[in-house]
């Protein structure tokens, strides 16, 4: 995936050391972009970058995406050493679930943070850039939550619904400007985030799935490839649910 004038694409994506994340950082390099990703605890096994042909160069930064100075930094670090910023994936988030009767404030608040403002930093700190240059790619990951609302989410379902807001009201900002925002919404995908689903839990998700499985990452860096490609040049304001058809 490269631009015009045969430069590889830079990316940014936070959250990028394991499950949804590392597999868009994957595919995104494998596409040729050169990749920056952000974590914040160090994983047992840092992923490397992708074995295949022409891949890309790929980074990481330690960095919380609530930190607007260090979103800044992580922006500013790309545009250095990649020359410039082509894509921002706002993939970074967490659950805290619990029913709302149940819900500490501060899980409330943290995942509020995490998702939703975190998001909002990140794409902060890329839009004038994005904007100047009047080219660009802003992709938030939602969910399925945030469609359609989850008993026991009620944090993570109004945060993912919130990105959804914020990928259409970006969207009508930027348009002018060429940058596109656009969302993912993944359904149930197989990686750490549902690993605390009981059996029983998932047997009866997978049989209101009309695909009848959950999905794996790569069903989601695919989409995410897609809206990053000189394809999706004209498409702004969507969300795009990756569910299997969960959400029909
Ligand atoms: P994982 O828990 O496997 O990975 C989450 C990633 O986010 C990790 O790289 C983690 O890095 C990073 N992260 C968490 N908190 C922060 C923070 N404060 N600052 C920076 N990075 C952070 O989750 P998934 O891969 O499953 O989820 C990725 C995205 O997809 C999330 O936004 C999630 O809500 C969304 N999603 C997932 C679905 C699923 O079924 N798996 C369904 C729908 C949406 P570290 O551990 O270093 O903090």
């Amino acid at each position: 995936m490269k631009e015009k004038n045969g430069q590889r694409k830079a990316v940014v994506v936070t959250g990028g050391s394991r499950g949804l994340g590392q597999a868009i950082v994957q595919k995104l390099a494998c596409s040729g972009c050169d990749v920056l990703f952000t974590y914040t605890q160090e994983p047992v096994e840092m992923p490397s970058g992708p074995s295949c042909l022409h891949a890309g160069r790929v980074l990481s930064m330690q960095a919380d995406v609530r930190d607007a100075s260090a979103a800044r930094e992580v922006i500013q670090r790309a545009c250095r050493e990649f020359g410039g910023l082509d894509v921002l994936v706002n993939n970074a988030g967490i659950t805290r679930d619990r029913s709302v009767a149940m819900m500490a404030e501060s899980d409330w608040r943290d995942v509020l943070d995490v998702n939703l403002s975190g998001a909002f930093l990140y794409s902060q700190a890329a839009a004038k850039l994005l904007m100047r240059q009047m080219s660009g790619r802003i992709i938030n990951i939602s969910s399925i939550s945030g469609v359609r609302g989850v008993s026991g989410q009620a944090n993570y379902s109004a945060a993912k619904a919130g990105m959804i807001g914020l990928t259409k009201a970006m969207a009508r900002e930027l348009g002018p400007f060429n940058v596109t925002v656009n969302a993912v919404a993944p359904g149930y995908i197989e990686t750490a985030m549902i690993s605390h689903l009981t059996p029983p839990f998932k047997s009866k998700m997978m049989k209101q799935t009309p695909m009848g499985r959950f999905g794996c990452p790569e069903d989601v860096s695919g989409v995410v490839e897609f809206l990053a490609s000189d394809a999706a040049g004209y498409v702004t304001g969507q969300i795009i649910n990756v569910d299997g058809g969960l959400g029909i």
